[in-house]
């Protein structure tokens, strides 16, 4: 079972019209690496009188292990609570969780995709230690909305040491959302032939991609998929 641990909100600034950066500090360090995440204990009580718990990705740099940063984008109820957050709030959480890593330190042709508020897996992942190796060969594209007003792209970048090429996608759950990814990431995979290729955010339209990158010939393994939202249905056992 997972243990719970507290952190306490030493800091909460807006990043974007829609999006809040906050600063943690923990009773112990985390032990984490850039890429992973916590599951924060919102303190809304569910019908079963559990609480609901949601995910954030740590955007702060792993050399840092207690102080920790949190991006969060205001969409409902539980990201609602760490928006209205004033400092000196004692949120429990756990983890770290999530393989969203290099498997090891030889250098790789990277390719780094991310949708909507998928951007915060991916700038920790940018900022891991063990990611320094493939930084000099990755590249980062971020597809996103029109006017969506999370994560200003200067802060991706001052963050994450590297600017993000953007392009616009239709909104989450449009019928053409998939076909608008696929124009955009296909022709970037074919010039720079990645040999790893990391995908977070919408899983409706980035599993199916996966499923895409392996027929074209990259290896189960080699595409890493973090679901932010709309995971995909795992297939029942026969
Ligand atoms: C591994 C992981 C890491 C995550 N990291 C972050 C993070 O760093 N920052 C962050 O803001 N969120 C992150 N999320 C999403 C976060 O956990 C919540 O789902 C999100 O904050 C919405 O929760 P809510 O209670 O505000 O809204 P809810 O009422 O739970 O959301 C309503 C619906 O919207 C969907 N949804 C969630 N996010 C979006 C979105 N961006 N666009 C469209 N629909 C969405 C939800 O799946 C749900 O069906 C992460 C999720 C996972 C699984």
């Amino acid at each position: 079972m997972a243990t719970a641990r507290t952190a306490r909100l030493l800091a909460s600034v807006p990043l974007g019209t829609s999006g809040r950066l906050l600063t943690f500090e923990a009773g112990e360090p985390l032990g984490f690496v850039g890429g992973q995440y916590v599951i924060v204990d919102t303190g809304i009580e569910r019908e079963d009188g559990r609480r609901h718990k949601r995910a954030y990705s740590l955007v702060s740099a792993d050399s840092g292990q207690r102080r920790f940063q949190l991006a969060v984008y205001q969409h409902g109820p539980g990201s609602f609570v760490l928006h209205s957050a004033a400092p000196g709030a004692v949120f429990s959480f756990s983890g770290p969780w999530g393989s969203f890593l290099p498997e090891d330190a030889q250098p790789r042709s990277t390719l780094l995709v991310a949708t909507d508020s998928g951007i915060t897996a991916a700038v920790g992942l940018l900022r891991a230690r063990a990611f320094a190796p493939h930084r000099s060969m990755t590249k980062l594209l971020w597809l996103r909305p029109e006017g969506f007003g999370f994560f200003p792209s200067e802060s991706v970048e001052q963050m994450a040491g590297l600017a993000p090429e953007l392009g616009t996608l239709p909104p989450v759950g449009h019928p053409e959302r998939l076909e608008a990814l696929r124009a955009e990431v296909l022709p970037h995979a074919a010039v720079q032939a990645p040999e790893r290729v990391y995908l977070s955010g919408d899983g409706a339209v980035l599993a199916p991609l996966r499923t895409e990158l392996h027929s074209l010939g990259m290896a189960e393994g080699t595409v890493r998929l973090e679901s932010f939202f709309n995971p995909p249905v795992r297939k029942a056992a026969a």
